[in-house]
């Protein structure tokens, strides 16, 4: 079974068409999608259309998908976010804000788990170091985990060595075995919509059951076209001008 993993792709639609195109080209058997799918982006409505229509798919909330749906205080928010985040929810049919209503905040298999932030605590916190890492593991039952929100590609690993996590960019990382079980191991597809890594490229992962490896894939789009509809949509330049350098 081959997965298509991908996160935050936060209504940006350009970015989303690359990853897809890539999902498609790849021959994935099924999707999963670690949240926060609107929010910042002038795209909301078109991006969850695609989304819904994908094939075996599995998606949880993120923060922002909570905050537009009335399902988390936007005082959390900074402005930016806050901003959207009220844009995002007029811009939005009903039937697709009972999408984001419904949105579960974990999904488990007996082959992998799906949070957006962390185990511990779904939607809203980040997973970035290896000590922290390691203090989720009781949260999870099925390894590998996979997860997005902080819109870096990352990989973590827990072993009778230790733990490590490792930054990414575009490369792969596997989910190791340890006596004939999986050991611990976490997966972040980075972002579609908007990365963080100084990498304006689009960010997702495809993940294979057979032979655990997890490969990044980072795939360019027209940004600029994106830029100009968030800036005819009157959302905060600032949204505009850090898709140009990933950050
Ligand atoms: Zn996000």
């Amino acid at each position: 079974m081959r997965y298509g993993v991908f996160s935050d792709v936060h209504g940006n639609l350009e970015a989303l068409k690359a990853v897809l195109g890539h999902f498609e080209s790849e021959g994935v058997d099924a999707h999963l999608c670690c949240g926060d799918l609107v929010g910042y982006g002038p795209d909301p409505e078109a991006c969850l259309g695609l989304i819904r229509s994908l094939k075996g798919l599995s998606v949880v909330g993120g923060n922002h998908d909570l905050a537009v749906a009335g399902r988390m205080d936007l005082e959390w928010f900074n402005p930016y976010a806050r901003t959207a985040a009220i844009w995002t929810r007029a811009h939005l049919s009903r039937q697709a804000l009972d999408f984001l209503e419904g949105l579960p905040l974990r999904v488990e298999t007996s082959d992998w788990t799906m949070v957006h932030g962390s185990p511990r605590k779904p939607p809203e916190e980040y997973l970035l170091s290896p000590a922290q890492f390691q203090d989720c593991r009781s949260y999870v039952k099925a390894w590998p985990l996979f997860m997005g929100h902080s819109h870096m590609p990352l990989a973590f690993r827990s072993s009778a060595a230790g733990t490590d996590v490792v930054f990414l960019g575009d490369r792969e990382e596997s989910a190791a075995m340890e006596g004939g079980v999986p050991a611990p191991a976490a997966f972040n597809p980075g972002s579609v919509g908007q990365p963080r890594d100084h990498d304006p490229r689009a960010s997702c992962g495809v993940y294979d059951t057979k032979t655990r490896v997890f490969r990044i894939a980072r795939l360019s789009y027209d940004y600029r076209l994106v830029q100009g509809k968030i800036r005819e949509a009157g959302l905060p330049e600032y949204l505009a001008l850090r898709l140009e350098y990933g950050q």
